[in-house]
Formats: structure tokens, C-alpha cells, sequence
């Protein structure tokens, strides 16, 4: 997973990128990258690390120029490298004159890669955002097409999740794939300064004032003079007619204060709570959430059940992500580190555990212990999402299906693995309640019904 940021016509761009890279950190931390134009040719900075390490204020300052674009990565496709990092450029004889950026996974990488290296088209990197600049380069330079054609003859061929933002010295196009599988979202600042990003939170922090989300198979040009916005029928690339938003989005990856696919994350979250709260029997002495994805649901739960909801468990933030530590054993360490139970509030109590999902249930089993361990009476599991049985290939980084729990244990099975009293998955039916347009979403990781095959 990885967030995209691109700003247009500011004295500033480098700045107000760093600012909204900074607010989707969450969505990748492993290195981070920008693109700056001054007009002429990109300067290009990536390096592993957070935005904070990579772009302090004496290196923005050496960023000029009037467009930038960004990316934070957590990597899915290619190893956690500089040179997998993002953004890619192209070069022409007097420096960097394309940059691009992209979050989500492209599914024909390998083949589309090889066809292009077999007409002598090199690469430097695994990473699908270099396929993409690469395959519309190649439609610009050798077939003669024009900017938009090319990015259209890319839609044709390339197929997955892209939420990409591409730049010359003078222009910025936005482009989001047919299915509008990742968030992709854009508005102006007062100044008329264009901005687009992963999640509303950037856009938020920028000060941009309204907030519009890219269309399926949307090219939209943004240069000095305009904005236009290319006729590009998402049917055409498509085979559902609906969009695919990715649900676990709005479960688990984007913030709570984000705004996409029409839902305010935080309020899917809490009707996620409420709706296995309703399906449920349990009188809990109290409902703690494993912080923080899972906050907002177990509110939700609580408020539905009017029961005592409270933060049982502190989460230090200072521990770097457990779910894509490479080893099992790092992993399991990871989790004692970043967990700890307040003294004396477990004691005897009978307690509803919410959290988002359970994936290797890694997690999971250690909280539990910790619970287990600090005197809980009775720990029941309700997780807010369905049992994660397939992997995703646009973009989640689930991992392969012998590694998902659920595939290798019966649900009575995985509680005990857990060591709780009882666990409970909302149903895919009633996650689907939760969202307004429930036709309008991807939810093969729980399914398996993927809408590119
Ligand atoms: P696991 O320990 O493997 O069962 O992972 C489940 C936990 O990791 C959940 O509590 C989630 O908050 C978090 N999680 C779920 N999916 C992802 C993902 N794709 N990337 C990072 N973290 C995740």
C-alpha cells in the first residue's frame, strides 16, 4: 500500500507535497520520494525512511519549483528498496522531463514488462509505477501518440489498481484506474493551487478547500491555463459496469478523518461496531478496542449495545509495523512491543476485544495473552471484518493463502489458537449494510470474487 500526492502552481509545491506525504504516512513507511519541477527538468529525492527523516527543511529548500509530486511506500510489488521507491522519472538529454506516482498493483506487471524489455525498453526497478510511466513513454515516443492517447492506450493494456499522478515540467494529469479500486482524491486552495491525493486527510492539512474524487478511468490535465477533463468511458476497460472500491480501505487502511468512495471512514467504522454489536449477546463489562484502526468500531459497538466502552490496551507508536515484518518470530516480538494493558482495568472483567481483522492472527493471539495474563474473567473477539480468505492483488498487502489463518483453521479452531472465550466475524452481507452503495465495492480478499482476474 502507498500514498500519492501531486501539487500544481505553488511557489511552495515541495512543502505542501512533504505536508501531505507526512499525513499518509500511514500508508507507507518503509521510504518516500518527490519529484519537483522548476519548470524545465524534475529534481528527484527518494531514499528509505520517513517523511520527516527524508525531507527536513534544509533539504525542502533545496526543492524550487512549481510542481511537485510524492509518494510514501509500503511495499507490495519489489523489495523495500531506493530504487523501488517512487516517484520514477524519464530522462531526456538535459535531465528528468516525466514523473510519476502511483498506489495500487498492477496484475499483468510481469507479462506487460517483459513485452515492453523485448522492444529494448529498460528498467530499473519491480514497481508497477515504473511500468506504467514506462508503457505511456513508449506510446508517446514510438507510436507518435499524444499524451492522453498514450495514457489511454496504458488503461487498454495495463490492468489492476492505479491511483497515479504523472508530471512534465508544465503539466499534471491525474489518472485513476477503471475500477477506482484505491482512494484518489483532488480539490484547489484559495490560490487556485491544485492538489491531488491518496485521502482527503493530506488535502485537509494542505488547506484545500473542496474535495472531488478523480473518476473511474479519469484523466484530468491540470496546466497554468486550465484544467481539462478527458472523455474516458471506464466501461470500455471494464467488465462489472460498477466502480470496485477496495472495502478494506475503509476497514483497516485509510484514516479515520479521510473522506472517500463517498464514505466518511470513521462512520463506516462505527456502523461496522454497531452491526455486530447488533448480532450479538454478550453483556460485556467493557468494550476495548486494539488501538487504532479498530477505535471507531468498537465505539460503534458500544454505543449500539449501550455498554462501558473504554482503552484498555496502549499502543506504542514509536514500534514500525508488525504485519510486514519479514520473520514470523520478529513479528510476534513486534506485537509484545507495541501493546501493553493499563494496570488493574482487566481484572475479572468480561470483556468484548474489537479488532479490524485477522490475517495470520499473529496479533491476535499475543493480545489475548496479554489480557488473558492481566486478569480478564472472559475475552470475546468480535472482528470487523469478514475472514480474510483470499490474498489481494491490487494493492493490500494480504499475504499468500497458506499464510491466512483463516484458510488453515475452522473459526472454532482459530479461537482457541487466540485463547478466547468466543469469536465472532461480521458477516460479508453486513459489512456490505455499512456502505452506501454496496455494488460499488471490492471485497474479494473475504469472497474471492475478483473483479480482474
Ligand atoms: P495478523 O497479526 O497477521 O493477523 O494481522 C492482523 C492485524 O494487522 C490487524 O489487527 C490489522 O490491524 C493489521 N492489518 C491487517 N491487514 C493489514 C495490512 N494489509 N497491512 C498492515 N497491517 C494490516
Amino acid at each position: 500500500m502507498c500514498g500519492i500526492i501531486g501539487v500544481f502552481n505553488h511557489e511552495k509545491a515541495a512543502d505542501l507535497a512533504a505536508l501531505g506525504m507526512f499525513a499518509e504516512q500511514h500508508r507507507g513507511q518503509e521510504s518516500c520520494g518527490m519529484a519537483v519541477s522548476d519548470g524545465k527538468v524534475f529534481t528527484l529525492r527518494k531514499k528509505m525512511g520517513l517523511v520527516k527523516q527524508v525531507f527536513p527543511p534544509e533539504v525542502l529548500s533545496t526543492l524550487q519549483g512549481k510542481i511537485a509530486i510524492g509518494h510514501v511506500r509500503y511495499p507490495t510489488k519489489g523489495s523495500a528498496t531506493d530504487y523501488n521507491s517512487q516517484p520514477h522519472t524519464v530522462e531526456s538529454l538535459f535531465g528528468a522531463t516525466y514523473a510519476l506516482a502511483s498506489n495500487g498493483d498492477v496484475v499483468n506487471y510481469y507479462e506487460v514488462k517483459e513485452e515492453l524489455e523485448k522492444k529494448g525498453v529498460y528498467f530499473k526497478s519491480q514497481n508497477d509505477g515504473e511500468l506504467i510511466l514506462k508503457y505511456i513513454i513508449y506510446q508517446i515516443q514510438n507510436e507518435g501518440y499524444s499524451i492522453v492517447d498514450a495514457i489511454k492506450a496504458m488503461m487498454k493494456r495495463i490492468k489492476g489498481a492505479f491511483s497515479t499522478v504523472l508530471a512534465t515540467p508544465e503539466k499534471m494529469y491525474m489518472i485513476r484506474d477503471p475500477y477506482a479500486i484505491r482512494p484518489m482524491v483532488w480539490g484547489k486552495m484559495v490560490d487556485g493551487t491544485v492538489v491531488v491525493a491518496s485521502e482527503s486527510c493530506a488535502l485537509d492539512i494542505i488547506g484545500v478547500e473542496n474535495r472531488l474524487e478523480v473518476p473511474p478511468a479519469g484523466i484530468i490535465q491540470v496546466s497554468e491555463r486550465d484544467i481539462k477533463f478527458f472523455d474516458n468511458d471506464p466501461n470500455e476497460y471494464r467488465h462489472y459496469k460498477e466502480d470496485k472500491h477496495c472495502i478494506f480501505e475503509l476497514i483497516y487502511f485509510s484514516r479515520p478523518d479521510s473522506f472517500h468512495f463517498n464514505e466518511n471512514v470513521y462512520e463506516v467504522r462505527k456502523k461496522i461496531g454497531a452491526a455486530l454489536a447488533k448480532k450479538d449477546d454478550i453483556i460485556p463489562d467493557v468494550v476495548v478496542p486494539v488501538p487504532d484502526s479498530s477505535n471507531f468500531m468498537a465505539v460503534g459497538y458500544a454505543n449500539e449495545k449501550k455498554s462501558y466502552f473504554s482503552m484498555g490496551l496502549i499502543r506504542n507508536h514509536y514500534v514500525g509495523r508488525t504485519f510486514i515484518k519479514p520473520e514470523q518470530t520478529i513479528r510476534d516480538e513486534s506485537v509484545s512491543q507495541k501493546f501493553s494493558t493499563l494496570p488493574n482495568f482487566f481484572t475479572g472483567k468480561k470483556v468484548v476485544l474489537v479488532d479490524d481483522s485477522i490475517v495470520r492472527g499473529t496479533t491476535i493471539k499475543k493480545i489475548v495473552n496479554m489480557i488473558r495474563k492481566a486478569g480478564a474473567a472472559e475475552i470475546h473477539l468480535r472482528i470487523g471484518s469478514p475472514a480474510v480468505k483470499f490474498p489481494c492483488y491490487y494493492g493490500i498487502d494480504t499475504p499468500n493463502q497458506t499464510e491466512l489463518i483463516a484458510n488453515l483453521k475452522t473459526l472454532d479452531e482459530i479461537r482457541d489458537y487466540a485463547g478466547a472465550d468466543s469469536l465472532k466475524y461480521i458477516e460479508i452481507e453486513d459489512l456490505l449494510e455499512c456502505v452506501g452503495e454496496k455494488d460499488k465495492f471490492c471485497h474479494a480478499c473475504f469472497s474471492g470474487n475478483y473483479p480482474i482476474k
